[in-house]
């Protein structure tokens, strides 16, 4: 058995007792796990995960551990500019915190800290880029985000697609698959309890009850991403929506002759986003572009061959050198889009119930941060984790089913249809474009 080796985690299959039952063993439940026992080793903490740990996007999402620099337009529309600003420092400390917990533990998750490039692909973002690096220059910031010209991007990686863009200075990759199983293996070091193969059917207070057993809690944590929406205190907060990866063959040399050494994460400017990045084997990793709203997580979420196909085009389309270059592998899974972008972390009214939720497909480095914050939240510590502005925020409902899901995903298709006309030149069609705006017009964070 090597050092990541899963080591046995079996159903429930009795009744128990537990200071803290976490649903969910994706980071966000393993963090929470992990701050927890730190605080106090005596915890009796109980993982329950239907799946494997890290078997959902945990494990096998695009590996941007990235910084909320550029997330300041919603944070200081939804909190101020200084709550905004203490948010980002506390992300940035996670991306950090991340590749410390990996060096400590002997965790080899290919943890890289090479910063975000964002491209302009299409003339209507080069106003969004400029704003973007503005106001992180406004809030005291300029070190954080700055504008690329063509040729710098260029010269970082080479795309007939790029036309400039900008650098975050925060931006790690890492293989995300290897953190969460590095993760598990620290946590049942810590003598953590992990039921794998476990589904909670649902909570009774803070009860977790199981098919063949129950976990009796004081605390619950309910750490289940896009599947909370099928939780009834939850589900009105996010919709779900998909996102695929295609992997391509090892090229170091094409990879050599496009620039594209210095491990950059990179991401377009749309709304619904293409992220790529390279890997410690010279292949791409590129996400984005397709994708499907639904109500519920079913096999859409990892079956989707329009998906796929939709985001291999954006792959040939950002690098026509590559055309030659076999596709080897494609993968997708859900994302909790919020209302606002933005995740939320806190404790359901005032029931020992907590939550982590809304990533919107940015959850690698944020669930970090809600580990910490829910580790302590449970265990009463007066933080300045517990004072940042997400925790606890005041929700913002979307509209209830079926007009919900129905209305996510009307809408993703008009703005990918919309993003893929500006991208190519043309004028979106009328309606599209009117529909694509539509969550902005109704006072959500999201969309064009
Ligand atoms: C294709 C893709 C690419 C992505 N790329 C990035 C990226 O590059 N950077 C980034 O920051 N974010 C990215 N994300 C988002 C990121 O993966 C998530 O935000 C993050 O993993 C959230 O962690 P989590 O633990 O909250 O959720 P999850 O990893 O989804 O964990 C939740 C777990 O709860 C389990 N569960 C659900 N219901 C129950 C139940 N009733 N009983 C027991 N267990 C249950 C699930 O099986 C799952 O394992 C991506 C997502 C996808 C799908």
């Amino acid at each position: 058995m090597t050092a990541e080796e899963p080591r046995e985690c079996p159903p429930l299959v009795r009744d128990m007792d537990a200071d803290v039952v976490v649903v969910g063993g994706g980071f966000t439940g393993m963090w929470t796990a992990y701050f927890l026992s730190v605080a106090n080793p005596d915890l009796g903490i109980v993982v329950l995960e239907q799946d494997i740990c890290g078997g959902g996007p945990s494990g096998r999402n695009g590996g941007f551990a990235s910084g909320w620099w550029d997330e300041l337009h919603g944070l200081i529309t939804l909190y101020g500019a200084e709550p905004a600003v203490r948010a980002c420092r506390a992300i940035s400390s996670s991306i950090d915190g991340i590749g410390e917990f990996c060096e400590h533990n002997g965790i080899d998750a290919w943890y890289r800290k090479s910063g975000y490039m964002y491209a302009i692909t299409a003339g209507a973002h080069e106003p969004l880029c400029r704003e973007m690096v503005d106001l992180a220059r406004e809030v005291g910031a300029p070190d954080e985000l700055r504008e690329l010209t063509a040729a710098e991007v260029g010269s970082r990686c080479a795309s007939p697609a790029f036309r400039g863009g900008a650098l975050m200075r925060d931006g790690a990759s890492v293989q995300p698959a290897r953190l969460a199983r590095g993760l598990r293996r620290v946590l049942l070091g810590r003598g953590i309890a992990i039921h794998e193969g476990t589904p909670v059917t649902r909570l009774d207070g803070t009860t977790a009850i199981t098919p063949n057993g129950l976990v009796r809690a004081r605390n619950a944590v309910l750490a289940v991403n896009a599947w909370s929406t099928a939780w009834p205190r939850l589900s009105s907060r996010v919709v779900a929506w998909s996102s695929y990866i295609v992997l391509t063959a090892p090229e170091p040399e094409k990879l050599r002759s496009i620039s594209w050494t210095g491990g950059e994460l990179i991401s377009d400017f749309r709304s619904s986003l293409r992220y790529f990045r390279t890997t410690v084997d010279g292949r791409i990793a590129f996400g984005g572009g397709g994708g499907r709203a639904r109500r519920s997580i079913d096999s859409t979420f990892t079956h989707d061959e329009r998906a796929v196909r939709e985001t291999a085009e954006g792959f040939r389309l950002m690098f026509p050198s590559f055309l030659d270059v076999p596709i080897e592998d494609a993968w997708g899974g859900p994302i909790d889009v919020s209302p606002t972008h933005l995740p939320t972390f806190g404790r359901l009214g005032d029931d020992n119930v907590f939550y982590a939720m809304g990533y919107t497909g940015n959850g690698v480095a944020p669930s970090h941060l809600a580990g910490q914050v829910l580790a302590d939240l449970i265990t009463g510590s007066d933080t300045d984790n517990v004072r940042l502005p997400m925790v606890n925020a005041r929700p913002r409902p979307f509209p209830p089913e079926p007009i919900r899901s129905w209305g996510a995903a009307v809408v993703r298709r008009a703005m990918i249809a919309k993003e893929t006309a500006e991208e190519q030149g043309r004028r979106p069609n009328y309606l599209i474009d009117q529909v694509a705006r539509t969550p902005r017009r109704l006072g959500y964070l999201l969309g064009p």
